[in-house]
């Protein structure tokens, strides 16, 4: 008898794809059905967050999207000619310091390409309309476009299809939120313009923002919230001559626009399921969490979804990982949608305020908030979707001393950190933070090598720091701790001692992967002074770490989610 289906997912998105991009990087079977006939063409979401800038690097994707899009370092806001807030992407610890701007259209084709190379193609013209859990699957019925039904067994649902998810209303899930009063107009242009500028624009007018978005080939996207008078039709298409006369109402009249090639005007919403998870089925994306584009979001947090979700699932799927680990996808990532939510809902009512005393004190508020190095750093910390974190959810752990068992010396170990080493590894990326990417090279053969590319085979990453003063004792504990991983755990973690320039090994007899971090620059990003241990999850996010090194701790630690 034939495998039954892993997974079928419902809507090829940005969220679907990568979902389905990822099951197949992990080995899972998938189907991927779309009820449209063809991609729908149009660029709508077009900001990439360095944060998925990474995730389409450990997808092994980064290269074909970054040559195909905009590198956007700045965000200006002004008002009556004053330059009120300047943020720039420039010195965040990533590789994208930068948010790459190109049309969700074309994300789909990078998406769609990669997934075909892995050998599934999109099935279009296949809606989802209803679906039964079963105890060991789930059996979906769907509708084709001759109207026949057919029914397809898998065993999980995954609901990529967008606000109006149809596997969200099967599920019975309340979308609880609530609609904006404003509307969005959106204008895919190219305007006239002196010399390109790589910075985000918008402009504070006393009748309302106006934004100004670089695109990849000189193109722009020129994006107004309408007010509730000029909102309330349901009307999705703008003319070019109705866009001028909104821009003319704002003071910008000036803006020439040169050739337009895609207009729209669409309502937006706040809304939230309750649960990412009922049962065999799960919701992602637009399906899950919608808001409103203040800050563009809203595609990266679904690609990120995908992103939790599928090393969970395929590790449950092949029998290795307790269904528990499942379970820690609603608790990692609805609370960062929740927070998305009320994030974007500010950052709306303060760029749609009204009252010309509001926006005036709004104005003065921008000016002197962003002038303070601490906010500026913040908010674009918050618009590159690198400092989300699972910090304190049920599926991530760590240990090390106590502030008091330092100071006072009460050690549990032989050699414990002193109290510098102890500081630096406390302010290192803890458990449930985003792991920063590092240089390395293969000790012995010198070949480059970063930790984002030792993520790329889909498995957990044991990093073994041997800090540095290490002795031969130290050593032979490192040793014993990679033995006992790879004994038990040979194809699920890839173990690998990392150590300084100057350390002494040659009398270590170690058959496992070495790595050099010869700059120091893994050793200062993940405090490693001293012996430590960091497990990075197959996502990039610490599953667990301990200072010292400590094989019992580790091995509970895997125990709560291996089988
Ligand atoms: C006009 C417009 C402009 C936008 N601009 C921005 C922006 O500037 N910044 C930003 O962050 N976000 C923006 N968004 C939102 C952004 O596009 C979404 O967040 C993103 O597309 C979500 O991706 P998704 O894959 O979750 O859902 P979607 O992209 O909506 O994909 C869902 C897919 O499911 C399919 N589907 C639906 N129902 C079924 C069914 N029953 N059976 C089978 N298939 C089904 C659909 O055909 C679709 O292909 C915009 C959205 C719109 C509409």
């Amino acid at each position: 008898m034939s495998r039954p289906l892993d997974v079928l997912v419902v809507g090829a998105g940005p969220t679907g794809l990568t979902m389905a991009c990822e099951l197949r990087r992990y080995g899972l079977s998938c189907r991927i059905v779309d009820q449209a006939d063809a991609p729908s063409g149009i660029p709508k979401a077009v900001a990439v967050q360095p944060r998925t800038l990474e995730v389409f690097d450990i997808m092994g994707l980064d290269e074909e999207f970054v040559a195909n899009g905009r590198q956007v370092q700045g965000f200006n806001v002004y008002a009556g000619g004053q330059r009120l807030v300047h943020l720039t992407m420039d010195g965040m610890p990533t590789r994208y310091s930068y948010m790459l701007t190109l049309p969700q259209s074309e994300t789909e084709r990078l998406l769609t390409k990669r997934l075909s190379d892995l050998g599934v193609e999109v099935e279009r013209s296949v809606q989802f309309a209803n679906v039964a859990q079963q105890e060991d699957g789930i059996a979906a019925t769907l509708r084709h476009a001759d109207a026949t039904t057919d029914t397809v067994q898998a065993r999980w649902l995954i609901g990529c299809d967008g606000a109006h998810s149809a596997v969200r209303k099967a599920l019975g899930l309340p979308f609880e939120g609530a609609r904006y009063e404003e509307s969005f107009l959106l204008a895919y242009v190219r305007i006239e313009e002196r010399a390109p500028v790589d910075e985000v624009r918008a402009f504070f007018t006393p009748d309302g923002p106006v934004g100004l978005l670089p695109l990849p080939q000189g193109r722009h996207y020129v994006i107004l919230p309408l007010f509730k008078e000029t909102a309330e039709t349901d009307r999705t298409t703008v003319s070019l001559d109705e866009l001028k006369t909104f821009l003319a109402q704002r003071g910008m009249a000036s803006l020439r626009i040169l050739e337009a090639f895609w207009i729209t005007k669409f309502r937006i919403h706040r809304r939230i399921v309750p649960s990412l998870r009922v049962g065999r089925v799960f919701l992602c994306g637009d399906a899950a969490h919608i808001h409103s584009p203040a800050g563009g979001q809203g595609m990266n947090l679904g690609i990120q979804d995908a992103f939790n979700l599928a090393w969970k699932l395929a590790l449950v799927t092949s029998g290795v990982a307790k269904p528990r680990l499942l379970d820690s996808y609603h608790a990692e990532r609805h609370p960062i949608a929740s927070e998305t939510l009320i994030g974007t809902d500010l950052a709306t009512r303060v760029i749609t305020l009204r009252s010309p005393l509001a926006q005036a004190v709004r104005n003065q508020v921008a000016m002197f908030m962003s002038s303070l190095d601490v906010v500026q750093h913040r908010l674009a910390q918050a618009l590159s979707g690198l400092v989300r974190n699972y910090r304190k959810t049920p599926m991530v752990g760590e240990y090390h001393r106590g502030f008091l068992g330092v100071v006072t010396g009460v050690h549990a170990t032989a050699e414990p950190p002193g109290f510098s080493e102890w500081r630096k590894f406390v302010a290192a990326p803890a458990a449930g933070d985003r792991a920063p990417d590092g240089n390395l090279s293969v000790r012995g053969t010198g070949v480059p090598v970063r930790l984002f590319e030792l993520l790329r085979p889909g498995r957990h990453v044991l990093l073994l720091f041997a800090g540095r003063g290490t002795t031969p004792a130290r050593y032979r504990k490192l040793e014993e701790i990679e033995q006992g991983v790879r004994a038990r755990y040979r194809d699920l973690i890839a173990v690998h001692l990392v150590v300084p320039q100057a350390a002494p090994t040659a009398a270590l007899r170690w058959d496992g992967s070495r790595l050099l971090d010869a700059e120091g620059e893994l050793h200062r990003q993940y405090g490693a002074g001293s012996e430590c241990l960091y497990l990075i999850r197959p996502d990039g996010y610490v599953g667990y770490r301990s200072q010292p090194a400590d094989a019992g701790r580790l091995s509970a630690y895997l125990q709560t989610m291996f089988i």
